[in-house]
């Protein structure tokens, strides 16, 4: 398929804009490049941190405010803390990290990342560390602390792999959550987070798409299913009363518009009546990286425009970290909800089951195998209805090792998809690049837009010829209309 003319018009800034990065640590001022390893994402300025409600807190009072903060949020996450007191270091999750793995750096083990904050908040608030701190490993917080944090909770992909492998279901996710929150709070905040959060408080979309373009690459992609189909398979926007508002991610306006073209087909081909609303064209919640307040005021948004628009419920597109937020905070946030939440994975093979949609596995003649996305598989409980939809559309389905909940990361998830760290990025996803290799797929089947952007350069850094698809993708190529 030829590029959308959102395509055309060039990637919005968000996801490509260069900044300065810092000469040493999380400080400004510096036009120099990150130093070797791309360990330091890109500092958000004052500017950007702005329209978030954050702001810099300065050097010399940061120790006494992260303090503070790491104290609050012991009180306000009680799992925090909890993680904070039962690890017994037993060493189970050490080598089920691909950041480890790929890295090879020791402070990228589970344990010892989660240390960079427990051993601080052993020293302030237990009493073994206030009195005893040699004895547990307790240390002093400063600014160098804050450095390791910066460094090390930017190269978690908050995956919960090794959540899966402690005996006592320690999620270091979790703990990388909160400690990214409060290294926001203290100003420090990678650019391409602040862009991303910024567009969609402006536009309720991680790349800023306008309504007008919006609307033009809609039209744009109903003529080429025209011109493939020979049908009049539509796109529609804004239309109140249908019964499905589907939530696709903004990628797939410009980079995965087989994903959406195959959502079109599935409701098309089912006789379903579904909308996109122009208020929120994104399933990714950013938010979850960095900033509750984000999180909530995105998840705010879908929800009031699924009650301007009158559906019976809303399907989530291809993003795995979106519907871990809104299978698991939505209700949390909102209270019960008068419709329900569902994912297209699950909407795919409902109507398989049911015969509504009927499909042609001649159609995907290549051998596919499955890359479960992290918060899919391990958030978001769609394990096996991808798998049961891919037996039905394809003729050489084959399951890679390790597979569902101990599948490992892409490398690319929890908002380090950025430019500035595509070495790293390249390492964290080797695990991933040696379980597809051996599978000798010719495509991997990927419904995650985060994965779908970081495989293919993952694939190809490590020489593993396959090529990246969406479920809907596959879908959409196999639907009978
Ligand atoms: S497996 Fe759990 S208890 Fe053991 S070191 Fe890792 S986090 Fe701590
Ligand atoms: S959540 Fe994933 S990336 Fe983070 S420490 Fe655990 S296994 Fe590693």
């Amino acid at each position: 398929m030829s590029a959308t003319p959102v395509k055309e018009a060039g990637r919005p800034a968000t996801a490509q804009r260069a900044a300065e990065a810092p000469a040493k640590g999380p400080s400004r001022g510096s036009a120099s490049a990150n130093p070797p390893g791309h360990d330091r994402p890109y500092l958000a300025s004052e500017k950007d941190l702005a329209p978030l409600g954050l702001h810099w807190v300065d050097e010399a009072e940061r120790p006494a405010r992260a303090r503070e903060l790491l104290d609050k949020m012991r009180h306000y996450r009680r799992t925090f803390q909890m993680y904070m007191d039962v690890c017994t270091h037993c060493g189970a999750c050490a080598q089920q990290c691909h950041s480890y793995l790929g890295t090879q750096d020791p402070k990228n083990m589970p344990v010892a990342r989660a240390d960079l904050a427990r051993r601080i908040y052993q020293r302030y608030f237990t009493w073994t560390g206030r009195h005893l701190p040699r004895l547990v490993g307790a240390e002093d917080l400063t600014e160098e602390t804050i450095e390791a944090w910066y460094k090390y909770f930017y190269q978690c992909n908050e995956c919960r792999r090794c959540a899966v492998f402690c005996p006592f279901g320690i999620d270091t996710a979790e703990i990388t959550i909160a400690m990214r929150e409060i290294l926001a709070y203290l100003g420090l905040v990678p650019r391409f987070l602040t862009s991303v959060g910024s567009n969609v408080l402006r536009t309720g979309n991680n790349m800023g798409i306008p309504r007008p373009a919006l609307l033009d690459t809609v039209q744009f992609l109903e003529e080429e299913m025209k011109e493939e189909t020979g049908k009049d398979i539509p796109i529609p926007v804004d239309q109140e009363g249908a019964e499905v508002l589907y939530n696709p991610s903004s990628s797939d306006f410009f980079s995965n518009p087989d994903t959406l073209t195959g959502a079109a087909k599935m409701f098309y081909a089912a006789g379903i009546s579904w909308t996109l609303s122009s208020e929120i064209i994104e399933t990714a919640n950013f938010g979850l990286f960095f900033s509750e307040p984000l999180l909530r005021a995105h998840s705010q948004r879908l929800i009031r425009s699924a009650r301007r628009l009158r559906v019976q419920r809303i399907v989530a597109g291809e993003c795995g970290h979106g519907w871990r937020t809104w299978r698991m905070f939505s209700e949390t946030i909102h209270g019960q909800l008068e419709f329900p939440i569902t994912h297209c994975a699950e909407e795919a093979c409902e109507l398989l089951r049911q015969r509504r949609i009927r499909v042609d596995p001649e159609a995907n003649p290549q051998r596919v195998t499955y890359h479960d996305p992290c918060n899919l598989a391990r958030a978001g409980d769609i394990i096996e209805q991808p798998r049961e939809v891919l037996r039905q559309i394809t003729l050489d389905f084959r399951e890679m090792i390790p597979n569902r909940e101990k599948s490992f990361c892409c490398g690319g998830g929890s908002g380090l998809l950025m430019d500035e760290m595509m070495e790293v990025r390249m390492q964290l996803g080797k695990a991933k690049a040696d379980s597809v290799r051996a599978t000798g797929a010719e495509i991997l089947c990927a419904p995650c837009a985060i994965c779908k952007a970081q495989l293919p350069l993952v694939m190809e850094h490590h020489h593993v010829p396959v090529q990246v698809k969406g479920l809907l993708d596959l879908l959409g190529r196999a639907i009978i209309l």
